[in-house]
Order: structure tokens, then C-alpha cells, then sequence
């Protein structure tokens, strides 16, 4: 064997030593949560496709119209030729929805924040993380060359005294969060970290790809502690998970989002997204203005589960099953694949060492029936790994 070759070998004989090995499996989904894999056919409780609307005729229908008007790919970066037309009505609707002077579509959520945070800080700054953040946060953090400085999950009084220690230091300080955590499902404490932000002089960020759809009225979390719009100045999510589509945004003022325009490598560099992606994305943020009682639904699903097995309420659409051991984690989803549901076990680095899961991730789209066997088979065949 060549040098290649035998260092991939032994680094995937490392992880499947330690039950850490990833494959890909062949998934069909279609409609939206019934999916085939190795020919057998499961409910998905693992897809972040918190509406359905992947799969929503609305949305299909919006997206062929526009192929066929602009064909497939858009042809260059936005700043050339593949600013197509479609990206105007797109902006403005996620401006509208979270009530922002502009709004930026980037290629997707992971190339927005690797975009973002470098476009607004650098060497000499500071930037400080929740420790939950997702990898993406992370990689705009150490790729823009400021300080990055973690801080226990949710955890103010660290956060607090991280500033109070060392926001001096530093000229530009940007503190980034998730707005619902994607493996935890919890809300960040965002009224807390707004009066922190405005302390301390810092901007504040929310990475909203699990809350907009979701929580807030389906405006995302800087709405959903209460009637009015936290101050957030920075609000990023993406259009891959409950808008059914794909790219990422951020919104935000008018002379942020052009300094984004000119700035961020990762939008300056790269090509637009196809003409399609962008029509069939518009269509869903309409579908999502326009009904609040199907939003409504996904958490509600996610709230009956928890309910069933006295879990902690759910306070997004995302429920958490720590097993704390990769191989028993992997077995939990085994055990449920038999009974007819797909719920993809969660390993480090994804989650925190010792926290492997079971993420449960519902959707408007499942019914009541779905929901209640599936609380029945875990409380069968999961709960008693746990003791
Ligand atoms: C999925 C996800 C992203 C990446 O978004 P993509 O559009 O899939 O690239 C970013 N942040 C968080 C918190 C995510 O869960």
C-alpha cells in the first residue's frame, strides 16, 4: 500500500475501533418523512425539514417555473452575472420576516458564518462562542484571526466574566450563539445576551437554522420572548432546513449587508445559487407568513413526544436522548429501525464526548398517531438502555 492509502486505512480502523465511524446510507425521501433505506421503509424523525415543505407542491411547483425561465445554474458569483433576478424577492422576504433593513444570501448556512465572521472581525478583536456553537461558527471564528474564547453552554455568568476580564483588550468584539441548538433543542438566553451585547459594547450574532420555522411566531428566536423584536443585530440562519430549500442568509442593516456584498470571501468567490433553489425558497418564507397554525405544529409534535416519556418540555422541534455511549447510541437506532422509524444516532465530534444520542427532530408534517408510536417504542426498547 502507498503512504495514502494505508494513512486513510488506519485512521478509519481508529474510528470504527471506537464506534466513530461514519457511512453513508442511501436515503429516498419522498414525500417528505417516509424515506426508504436498505430497501426497508421508515418514518424519519431525523430530518430537519421542520415543515415539510421540501416536498410541498407550492414549493416543487415554484421551483420547475423558474428552471425552466432560467435554467439550471446561475452562471457566476452575484457580483458578476449570477445575481439573477429572483435573489431581490428572496432578500427581501427574510428582511420582512425579521424585520431588517436587508438581508444576504450566501450558498449555504456553513458558507455564510465562514463568511460572515471574518468579513467583521479580525486580528485584535475578540470573539466569544457559546461552547454548543455549531462547527461552521467555530470555522469563522479561527479563520478571521481574531481571539475566539468559548464559553460553557447558556452559561451568562461566564460569559459575563469573560468580559468583564477581557473586552478591554480587544477593539471589535462579536459574541456568537445558536439561536435553538441543533443537537440540544434548547433556546439560547438571548434577552440576557442582548443586555450583555449592549453592555459591553459587543455585536451580537444568532445562528437561527434551527428557529426560523420554528419558534417566534416562525420568525426565528430574536421573536420568541415575546411580542416584540429583540435587539440582535446580526440575525444568520439557512435555508436548507425548515424553508426545505438550500443556501444561507443573514440579515441585518443596510450598510452591514454591503460591506457583506464587498467583504466576505465567500460570497465575493463563489457562484450563485441555481435560479431554482431561490424560487422554490421564496415560496416556502411565503408559505411560512402565511400559516401560523402549521407552524405551530412542529413544536407542538415535539412537545407530545416529550410529554409521553416525561421528558423535559420541548422548547423547539428538537428533542434530545442522551446515551452517553457511541456503540448503545448506535444499538437505540438500530432497535427503532425494526419497528419502522428512522432516528440517526448523534457521535462526537457532532456532540460533546460521552453525550452520544438520539436526536428526535419533528415536523409539522407528522401525525399524531406517528408521534405516539414512536414515544411507545423508545419507552420499550431505548429507555431501559439508559438504566
Ligand atoms: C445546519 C447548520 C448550519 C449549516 O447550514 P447549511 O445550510 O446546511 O450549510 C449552520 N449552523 C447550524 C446551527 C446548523 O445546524
Amino acid at each position: 500500500m502507498n503512504s495514502l492509502r494505508s494513512f486513510a486505512a488506519e485512521k478509519l480502523a481508529a474510528l470504527e475501533s471506537a464506534a466513530l465511524r461514519r457511512r453513508l446510507a442511501e436515503t429516498a425521501r419522498a414525500p417528505a418523512h417516509q424515506v426508504t433505506r436498505n430497501g426497508q421503509a421508515l418514518i424519519s424523525f431525523s430530518c430537519n425539514d421542520y415543515l415539510g415543505l421540501s416536498t410541498h407542491p407550492a414549493v416543487v411547483e415554484a421551483a420547475i417555473a423558474a428552471l425552466h425561465t432560467y435554467g439550471l445554474g446561475s452562471g457566476g458569483s452575484r457580483l458578476i452575472t449570477g445575481n439573477h433576478p429572483l435573489y431581490a424577492g428572496l432578500e427581501a422576504r427574510l428582511a420582512r420576516l425579521k424585520d431588517t433593513e436587508s438581508a444576504i444570501v450566501f450558498g449555504s448556512g456553513y458558507l455564510a458564518n465562514v463568511g460572515i465572521v471574518p468579513a467583521l472581525a479580525g486580528v485584535g478583536d475578540l470573539v466569544i462562542l457559546d461552547s454548543l456553537s455549531h462547527a461552521c461558527l467555530l470555522a469563522g471564528a479561527k479563520l478571521s484571526g481574531a481571539e475566539a474564547v468559548r464559553f460553557a453552554h447558556n452559561d451568562m455568568e461566564e460569559l459575563e466574566d469573560i468580559l468583564d476580564r477581557r473586552r478591554a483588550g480587544f477593539g471589535h468584539c462579536l459574541i456568537l450563539t445558536e439561536g435553538v441548538f441543533s443537537m440540544d433543542g434548547d433556546l439560547a438566553p438571548l434577552p440576557e445576551l442582548a443586555a450583555l451585547a449592549e453592555r459591553y459594547d459587543c455585536w451580537l450574532m444568532t445562528d437561527d437554522a434551527h428557529a426560523l420555522g420554528v419558534v417566534g411566531r416562525g420568525r426565528g428566536s430574536s421573536f420568541a420572548f415575546g411580542p416584540k423584536k429583540l435587539n440582535v443585530p446580526l440575525q444568520m440562519g439557512t435555508l436548507s432546513k425548515s424553508v426545505g430549500a438550500y443556501g444561507g442568509y443573514l440579515c441585518a442593516d443596510r450598510a452591514v449587508i454591503e460591506l457583506l456584498h464587498n467583504r466576505a470571501r465567500s460570497f465575493v468567490y463563489e457562484t450563485g445559487l441555481p435560479p431554482a433553489v431561490v424560487a422554490g425558497a421564496s415560496a416556502a418564507l411565503d408559505f411560512i407568513a402565511e400559516n401560523p397554525s402549521w407552524i405551530e405544529r412542529a413544536i407542538g409534535n415535539a412537545q407530545r413526544f416529550a410529554r409521553a416519556l416525561d421528558l423535559p418540555k420541548a422548547q423547539s422541534s428538537i428533542v434530545p436522548l442522551i446515551l452517553g455511549d457511541e456503540a448503545l447510541a448506535l444499538k437505540a437506532m438500530a432497535l427503532l429501525a425494526e419497528k419502522g422509524f428512522l432516528v440517526v444516532a448523534v457521535r462526537p465530534p457532532t456532540v460533546p464526548p460521552g453525550t452520544a444520542r438520539l436526536r428526535f427532530a419533528f415536523s409539522a408534517a407528522h401525525e399524531p398517531g406517528d408521534i405516539d408510536a414512536l414515544a411507545e417504542a423508545v419507552r420499550m426498547l431505548v429507555l431501559p438502555l439508559r438504566a
